[in-house]
């Protein structure tokens, strides 16, 4: 069963009415506490205690510690967080000069069966709520301190906008009650023309990212599989719409595939889309899984692409990966620890995945 009364789920002034019996600042004092001061509701000391002891099991935590890891330097901090059915996602947080970046899932699995995603080969369990994408920020920026959380970047598991609503609801609670701004917020997706269509009607202009991959169908349908649905042009179609909305920039994310998608047909293809659209690129070597058997290209090809398109005045920029020594790639943490705790396994919905994930890369936000 799925708790839905979890404590970062309702809204202000859902929360609001829930206290309207008690005297009207308990409210300021509430949200306060949990939005500006990252406090567990148990710890809100303005609060009576006897009401604190109330809300806190009216409305419990939905996330649970099963591992946490912290690379060396502490530049990658990784967790695995237990739901409440016994289901498990992983949030990452990342500190860079000037900024700090989390990586949050949106769902628990994926249903875009991209092959080379190992999130993709494990298949969809189920959508994340509003509540337990918030308080994966909420955790990551109470961890970041006394850095100061700048951005969140929808890469986790799953894909934001196959969950629209409730990721959309945790858009608003970030900017609206955490406090960043919409461009900080980056949703990456691996295509759905409708969720890109019903972004670039809402207010909040957020960063948008896509998972390209491949700038010809064939090849594209391929590797994202969900391109048979939505193919390039209608894609670009939506891009252009959304970046007209909202008057950010686009960004086209692309693993490099060993002689799959590193050749110079597709960098050309790639750089024309790019105009139109007047797209960024963000390359990275594929991260090895072993559901899929291609390997990432080697430095000089990635190099050799990026050259491809600056030579086309396509601008292009090589993420590096991270936190690879804390299985800071998205699923692997959770994969390793299903491996090596036998029948107590981290989830009892899927078969213990055996296989090795890609690396959390250098997020452009
Ligand atoms: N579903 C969303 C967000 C989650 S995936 C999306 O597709 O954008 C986040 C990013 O990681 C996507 O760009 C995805 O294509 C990429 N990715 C997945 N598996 C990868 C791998 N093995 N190596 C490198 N990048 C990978």
């Amino acid at each position: 069963m799925i708790v839905t009364n979890t404590r970062y789920q309702p809204t202000r002034e859902e929360f609001a009415e829930l206290l309207s019996e008690h005297r009207s600042y308990r409210i300021d004092q509430l949200w306060k506490g949990m939005y500006e001061e990252g406090l567990a509701i148990e710890e809100i000391s303005t609060l009576p205690k006897a009401l604190r002891a109330e809300l806190a099991e009216r409305f419990p935590a939905a996330l649970s510690n099963r591992t946490e890891r912290v690379s060396e330097g502490g530049e990658t901090h990784k967790w695995l967080w237990g739901l409440d059915d016994g289901d498990a996602v992983e949030t990452v947080l990342m500190h860079y000069t000037g900024r700090s970046t989390v990586c949050v899932s949106s769902q628990a699995g994926c249903a875009m069966a991209c092959g080379f995603c190992a999130t993709g080969q494990e298949g969809f369990r189920r959508h994340l709520t509003t509540g337990e994408i918030v308080e994966q920020v909420v955790r990551a920026r109470e961890a970041a301190l006394p850095r100061r959380l700048s951005n969140v970047v929808f890469m986790g598991m799953g894909e934001p906008l196959a969950n629209y609503d409730a990721v959309w609801g945790a858009v608003r609670r970030i900017h609206g009650d955490l406090g960043l701004s919409a461009r900080h917020i980056t949703m990456s997706t691996v295509g759905l023309v409708p969720g890109i269509n019903k972004m670039a009607e809402e207010d909040l202009p957020v960063s948008l990212a896509v998972s390209l991959h491949a700038a010809t169908d064939d090849l594209r349908t391929e590797l994202v599989p969900i391109n048979a649905r939505y193919p390039i042009d209608a894609l670009a179609t939506a891009c252009q719409k959304y970046v007209s909305a909202s008057g950010r920039r686009l960004s086209f994310e692309w693993a490099l595939i060993a002689d799959v998608n590193d050749t110079k047909e597709q960098a050309i293809a790639l750089s024309e889309l790019c105009r139109e659209l007047r797209a960024h690129v963000n390359l990275i070597p594929l991260n090895p899984t072993p559901g899929y058997l291609t390997v990432g290209t080697e430095m000089s090809g990635v190099k050799q692409f990026q050259s491809w398109l600056l030579e086309r005045n396509t601008n292009a920029t090589i993420r590096r990966n991270r936190g690879t020594d804390i299985d800071a790639a998205c699923g692997q943490l959770r994969a390793s620890q299903a491996k090596n705790s036998g029948s107590d396994s981290v989830t009892t919905s899927v078969s213990a995945p055996r296989r090795r994930d890609r690396g959390t890369s250098d997020f452009v936000d």
